[in-house]
């Protein structure tokens, strides 16, 4: 609405456009680095040093630069972290970017742990759209995967369940980071939930971080789980299921479904490769940032919990908005800041050719970062 009311190039000037042509409309927030659960490939095994508070964005702002934001052409938020729910102030934070003008769209990415105290308000608040992280549907893995109890596995499961009850999410979708002997003989169990369910659930491959124990070996790649799940057409893809442990629901053979139906082709921004199978309520979708990027669709910009701007997930590049706002910089000071970072975006993986160059840059830990 904002930008509507902006003649032309005036709006043109204001859009956050980089030398790759690429348009930026999509902020997300970290608005945390504390976090509930401690998942191996996010969470260094011995946590990480938490920043100061006094180091973190306050409230005032948060809400500073998400209006800046919007003025520069940002529509769409999402909140992510660490665990968004962890902060106490999460509805009120919601409530304050929905509010803002020009942002349309307010997502979050959480891990549902305590999704069932909030989700209520949070819709009131004008969140718009969910995603729920879940790796496994077995108790013994999530706490394997987690590092936390299973009783946390049922909270999400509920969490889920909870949010496409609501109607409010259309539809609720699931983001499964798939790793080679850790799950990736469940990729059909998860096509099974898409039968009946108004659920899209995402399968992810696993990205580098520091201090994530990346390897080649451990990534399941998107053609691999395309195998896994229309039957091993080519050989070597697909797992063989474990047998589950007693009480655990059995494992769906790989192959179990004949064809995942292409439901659409990428548009602007899409990070995931949508499909479904035929006669299914929900969708698969396949976010293949290892082997094959979307960074020519690129639309987003990434704000840490400290303050920092970054341009590219697989970046080292960083930039502090949070500095120049405490001493004192004007609107348009910060917004040159912005889009000099923006001028500056590579043109795909942050400047890196392969996930071992991603690696080699150190790069945040990615709980530090916010997916
Ligand atoms: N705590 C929230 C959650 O887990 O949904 C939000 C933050 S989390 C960092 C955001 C997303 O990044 C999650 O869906 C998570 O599974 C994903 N993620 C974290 N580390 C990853 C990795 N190494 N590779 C791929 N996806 C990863
Ligand atoms: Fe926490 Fe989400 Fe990272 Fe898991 S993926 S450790 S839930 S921030």
């Amino acid at each position: 609405p904002l930008l509507s009311r902006i003649d032309g190039t005036r709006a043109e000037q204001l859009m956050l456009r980089d030398t790759f042509g690429r348009v930026h409309t999509y902020l997300r927030i970290s608005l945390t680095e504390r976090c509930n659960l401690r998942c191996v490939y996010c969470m260094p095994e011995h946590g990480v040093s938490l920043t100061h508070s006094d180091k973190l964005l306050h409230p005032g702002e948060l809400s500073r630069l998400v209006k800046l934001f919007a003025t520069l052409g940002v529509n769409k938020v999402r909140l992510t972290g660490g665990e968004p729910t962890v902060r106490k102030d999460i509805v009120d934070v919601c409530r304050m970017i929905s509010a803002t003008p020009g942002i349309r769209t307010v997502a979050m990415t959480t891990n549902g742990v305590v999704l069932h105290r909030m989700l209520g308000d949070l819709v009131t608040a004008g969140l718009t759209a969910v995603n729920i992280s879940l790796d496994t549907l077995r108790d013994d893995r999530f706490m394997q995967i987690t590092r936390r109890p299973a009783a946390h596995h049922h909270r999400v499961m509920d969490a889920i369940r909870l949010a496409e009850t609501s109607g409010r999410f259309d539809p609720v979708k699931v983001n499964c980071v798939v790793m080679k002997g850790v799950n990736d003989d469940e990729l059909c169990d998860f096509v099974a939930l898409t039968k009946d369910r108004n659920l899209e659930v995402r399968f992810i491959e696993f990205m580098p971080f520091d201090d994530n124990h990346w390897a080649r070996s451990k990534m399941m790649t998107f053609m691999e789980m395309v195998d896994s799940v229309e039957g091993d057409r080519k050989g070597g893809g697909a797992a063989t299921p474990s047998t589950p442990p007693a009480g655990e629901p059995p494992l769906a053979r790989p192959g179990a479904f004949k064809r995942l139906v292409p439901v659409r082709s990428m548009a602007h921004g899409d990070t995931a490769r949508l499909f479904r199978i035929d006669g299914h309520r929900g969708r698969i979708g396949f976010i293949t940032s290892m082997t094959n990027q979307f960074c020519g669709q690129c639309n987003r910009l990434r704000l840490t919990a400290d303050g920092n701007l970054k341009v590219c997930l697989f970046g080292s590049d960083e930039v502090s908005l949070r500095d120049p706002l405490r001493s004192g910089a004007s609107d348009e000071d910060i917004a040159d800041i912005i889009k000099k970072a923006v001028l500056q975006k590579h043109e795909a993986l942050g400047g890196r050719d392969t996930p071992e160059g991603i690696l080699a840059s150190r790069n945040r830990p990615m709980i530090t970062i916010g997916g």
